[in-house]
């Protein structure tokens, strides 16, 4: 059986991810997401509120599993027997990045692959940290995320929302759908 590791922060989980997702699912028998703490990046959602959304967000999908990991990324591709890690590429600016970690996880483990996938066009500019921003200003983001997600952030972000614009207004909703259907 051929497991890929898709490791990240997922804080929290767009349709980015998702699309990402099914697509290695094509490729592999199994697809792992592997949710990283990232407490560096001080993440709006707590690790088991990540793993939760994933899991809610990936129900209907088969042969797709959720974890959570800590360490390095290379030991528990090891240790759950994993033949390849996935990494998105969005625009050339992810490059730079993912190619530097790539090659130092070929470095601590030279028989890893890691592999990359480009997401659904109109996906590309999606960025959890845009979402964040997104919500947090109250614009609707229900066409950038999985339904659990875009709750999630409504409840954590609700009381954030003094200038913005509670819920969005669905001019704007409809436009932004527009777009991400292209
Ligand atoms: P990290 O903090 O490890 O970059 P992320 O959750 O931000 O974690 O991203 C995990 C992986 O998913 C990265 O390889 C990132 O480039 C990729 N990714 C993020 N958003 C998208 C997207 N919209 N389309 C495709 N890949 C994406």
């Amino acid at each position: 059986m051929r497991a890929v590791i898709y490791p990240g922060s997922f804080d929290p989980l767009t349709n980015g991810h998702l699309d990402l997702i099914q697509r290695a699912g094509k490729l592999f028998d199994l697809v792992v997401v592997a949710i990283a703490p990232n407490e560096s990046k001080t993440p709006l959602f707590s690790l088991e509120e990540r793993r939760s959304l994933v899991e809610q967000s990936v129900a209907q999908l088969p042969r797709v599993e959720v974890d959570t990991f800590e360490g390095l990324l290379v030991d528990y591709v090891q240790r759950r027997g994993g033949h390849a890690v996935l990494r998105g590429l969005r625009a050339v600016s992810d490059f730079e990045f993912e190619f530097q970690l790539a090659l130092m996880n070929r470095k601590l483990n030279e028989r890893i692959e890691t592999i990359f996938m480009m997401p659904k066009e109109s996906y590309t500019f999606l960025s959890s940290r845009v979402i964040k921003e997104v919500a947090r200003l109250g614009g609707e983001i229900g066409c950038f995320v999985p339904e659990p997600v875009r709750q999630a952030l409504k409840e954590k972000l609700r009381p954030a929302q003094p200038g913005g614009r509670p819920g969005g207004t669905s001019y704007a909703a409809d436009l932004e759908c527009a777009t991400s259907r292209g």
